[in-house]
Parts: structure tokens; sequence; C-alpha cells
């Protein structure tokens, strides 16, 4: 049976039309507009535009309806770049000017912090700084996975999955992608189509090929293809490495297996076909050995702008001893590395901190050691030991985990947050000054939260807009401990 919702005024129900003026916008850039108070989640709406638009779902507090007409278009519209904007998942806010886009995620950062961070509009005004943008927001990405599949008619196509689906809308000139991919796509298409090699088909589990990963190095102009296979060769490959070898800046031609019935994109084991299985690339002067199953920030431009953040929120003279949580392959440990007597770097993927280790040994930086494992367990088992060591030496000025002591602590972590744990043994070690990176300013705000009621205060923060184009941000917020008063 449809739910029935009374709004107020009146009776609304599934497919129901109606008239609403767009005047906020969710976490993920889909626009709100309200009926007699009560909100509408209409994806590819903008604030400010007036739209007919038909009720598909209705919750309590909130429905969803779609879009039928913009029926008077927000000033802050601009013809979007892509004519698949809408179809593909990728891309929410590419209808925004690029202006709007980032008084949006400023916003959204401020939403948060006010909302679940517990600061004050005062306290927010004082330690917010302008977001930073990008001078040309697209052709940033240096990493994409293109699916391979048949349309239809039995062409094989390759492209992006519409938004929530597995159907592939065909495309080989994403505007966040790097322009040689159109090249290498149509190269590797052409080639499959001559040999008749077929696609994967997720619901049979027939086929051979699954999807296209590139990669370039943006500083040093590397390419990278890996085609990941539902088996362990590729026919007529060395055709295949002939044609892709001429393109310029390649240098690493490689297949990956993945022959199991599954949504993750790829299988564990590279073969090489032409070239080495890495490429390389630099970020403020470090440089990074990538593979194609390397963890590695997609944009790097942006990236350089967001650890520069962190460095300088970090404060460091030379003498400070610092931790950085949830370290990845040790990019933040690396840069701050170059400031700082010592970093540790934790971080709970194996891989992932042999690259750091590797990445570490490359740039002949040595005052930096990795540990893998959870932030929550490593960093209250190293307290624990300290506590000990403290308390069996308590005149030895030069135990080791004094010297491991933080002066910063550092923490980069997924989504989710920290674990309370984590924030809790943050609390107990009481550095000088905590920085956190966020992907999400939600978790962000709950995070600092806590740490506000243990004793930090929020000094600075800093959006930087690594994703242009899509609801994303990701902010930096430097935490200073509050000085018992002597
Ligand atoms: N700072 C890195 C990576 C940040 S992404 C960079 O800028 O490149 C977040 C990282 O946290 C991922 O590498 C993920 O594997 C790791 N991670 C997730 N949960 C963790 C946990 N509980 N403890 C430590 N690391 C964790």
């Amino acid at each position: 049976m449809g739910r029935l919702l009374l709004c107020r005024e009146r009776l609304m129900k599934k497919n129901d039309l109606f008239r609403v003026e767009i005047v906020d916008m969710g976490s993920e850039g889909e626009g709100i507009g309200k009926v007699d108070g009560f909100p509408f989640f209409i994806k590819d709406t903008l604030i400010g535009d007036v739209v007919e638009a038909k009720v598909t779902k209705l919750k309590k507090q909130y429905g969803y309806a779609r879009l039928m007409e913009i029926l008077t278009a927000s000033p802050d519209r601009v013809e979007p770049k892509c004519p698949l904007h809408q179809k593909c998942g990728g891309c929410q806010l590419q209808a925004l000017s690029y202006e709007k886009q980032l008084v949006f995620k400023e916003n959204k950062i401020k939403n948060n912090l006010l909302r679940l961070g517990g600061l004050t509009a005062e306290q927010l005004r004082a330690c917010m700084e302008p977001i930073v943008g990008m001078e040309n927001p697209y052709h940033y990405r240096n990493k994409a996975q293109f699916p391979v599949g048949t349309d239809r008619e039995g062409n094989l196509v390759t492209g992006f999955y519409a938004g929530r689906t597995h159907t592939i809308i065909p495309n080989t000139d994403c505007c966040l992608g790097v322009a040689e991919n159109r090249e290498i796509l149509e190269t590797i298409l052409d080639f499959l189509k001559t040999y008749q090699i077929p696609a994967y088909e997720e619901a049979t589990g027939r086929g051979l090929v699954r999807h296209i990963l590139l990669r370039k190095g943006f500083a040093t102009g590397e390419l990278m293809v890996c085609l990941i296979l539902n088996g362990r060769s590729l026919p007529h490959s060395r055709e295949l490495v002939d044609r892709l070898g001429k393109i310029s800046g390649m240098t690493s031609i490689c297949l990956n297996v993945n022959e199991r019935n599954t949504n993750v994109i790829m299988g564990e084991e590279i073969l090489p076909l032409w070239g080495q299985n890495f490429i390389t690339d630099k970020i403020g002067g470090i440089s990074y050995q990538i593979s194609p199953l390397s963890f590695y920030q997609v944009n790097p431009v942006q990236t350089e702008k967001l650890y520069r953040t962190a460095l300088e929120f970090a404060g460091l003279t030379g003498r400070e001893t610092v931790w950085d949580l949830y370290c990845g392959i040790g990019t933040i440990s690396l840069f701050l590395a170059q400031g700082a007597k010592r970093v540790y770097g934790v971080e709970v993927v194996p891989q992932a901190i042999a690259d750091a280790r590797r990445n570490a040994e490359r740039n002949g930086i040595s005052n930096v050691e990795f540990f893998v494992g959870k932030a929550e367990e490593v960093l209250p088992e190293f307290y624990e030991k300290e506590q000990k060591e403290r308390g069996q030496a308590a005149r030895d000025m030069d135990t080791a985990s004094q010297m491991r002591h933080p002066d910063v602590i550092v923490v980069d972590p997924p989504r989710k947050g920290c674990d309370e744990r984590c924030l809790y043994t943050m609390l107990k070690m009481a550095p000088e000054r905590i920085v956190y990176v966020s992907c999400d300013s939600a978790t962000l705000g709950r995070d600092l939260k806590y740490l506000g009621n243990g004793g930090y205060v929020v000094t600075r923060v800093r959006g930087v807009d690594m994703f242009p184009g899509t609801g994303h941000v990701e902010t930096v917020v430097m935490l200073s401990h509050k000085k018992p008063i002597a």
C-alpha cells in the first residue's frame, strides 16, 4: 500500500507531482526543496532552481523526489562540461559554478563543526580559513578504473557505471581524467574488437576482460595501463603492447588476475607485459613508486596543498617527535619528516607499510619508522609501555619511549573517523598539538567534540577541495592543548 503523508496543508503520496524551490543542499550535493516545511531530496537540482518533481519515496521526516523539469534555473547553474554527468554517478555538482561548489563545501564543513563539533559561531569565525580550490577543476585525477562490458547490441564498450548500478555508460573521455585516457581506451577497445576478445560478464562469470586501470604520474608524465582479467593471459598481447607502447609517456603495461565472482575490482597478482610494474611520481619533492595495487592520492595537485597545510598546522621546528596515524603509504609522514626530529607512522594495511618503508628509503629519509597495526591498538600499547618504563626509570630521561613520546599527533582516518580508544589515548598522551586531516566533516565534528571535552581547542580550520565536481571535501584542523593554569 502506498504511503500517505500529511504535509500540514495537503496529503502527498508516491508519484505525486509538485512544484518547489530548492533552498538547500544535502551532504552529497543533492538539492533540498520544502513543501510546507517538509523536506524533499531532489537529485540534479541546485539552490535557486524552481522545479517540478515527482515523489519517489516518503519517510517520516523527509522524502525523495525525481526532477521532472527545471521551471526556473538557478543563477549559479553552468553548462556542465560532461554531457553524461547526470547519468554517471561521479559528479553530483558539475552543473554548479566552481565558485559556488567551493561555497557549498565550506558551508558543509562549518555546519558539521557547529552542529556536531560543538564549536560556537564566534569560535568558527576566528579559526575558519578560506577553502583551497583548484585553478583548473578538471582533468585532475591521476587514476581511473573503467569497467569493460557489452551494450544491448552486443558491442564491446567501456566507460562508467551509472549511479548505483552496474550498467556501463560508454565514455572514453571523462573530464576528470587525463587527456591520454581517451587514446589509450580506444586503442584497447579496438584491439579487443579486432581479436574478438570478450568482456567479462558478471552474471555468468564468463568472458575475460573486466576492467582497465589507468594511472599517470603528473610530475613525471609516466603512464601505466593494467588490464584486469578473469584469467591469467591475454591472447595476442604482443600486438596490444606494440600499439600502446607508441603512446608517449607509456612506461608500464601489465595484467592483474581476478578470477573471483566479486565486486572487488582488483585481484592480488600482477603479471608484467611490458616495461616496469610501477610508475614513479613526485609530490612536493618526494618521489613515490606506485604499483597497480598501491594506494595513492588521486589528485596530486591538491594533495600537495593538503600535505603542506598539515605540515604548516603541525608547526614543526625540527625538535619534535610526531606520530602520523592512518599513514597509508607514508606520504604525510615523509612530508613531516622533513621538518621533525622523528616521525612514527601507523597503518593497518601491511602492503601500504611495505610501500611506506620503500618510499622512505628511496628518498633517503631515515628519521621515520612505520608500524603495522590499528591506530587504536598500537597507540595504547605504546602508551602503556611508556608508563611502565617511566615508573621503572623515573630519573633516566633517555628511555626509548620518552624519545618517542609525541609532541604532535597527526591523524588522517578513513570516513568513519577515529576509534574512541585512539582518541582516548591521544588525550592521555597530551601532545602539544593535534592535526586532524579528515575526508568526512561529520565524523570530524564528532571527534572534535570528544577532543574538545578532553581539553583541546580548535585553533585553525582549512578546507581543501580534492574532488571538484563532486560533493566531497577534505578538511585540516589544528588543535592545541589548553594548558592548565599554573
Ligand atoms: N594519510 C594517507 C592515507 C589516508 S587514508 C595519505 O594521505 O595517503 C586512511 C588510511 O587509514 C588508509 O590507508 C587505511 O588503510 C588506514 N586505516 C583504516 N583503519 C585504520 C585503523 N584502524 N588503524 C590504522 N590505519 C587504518
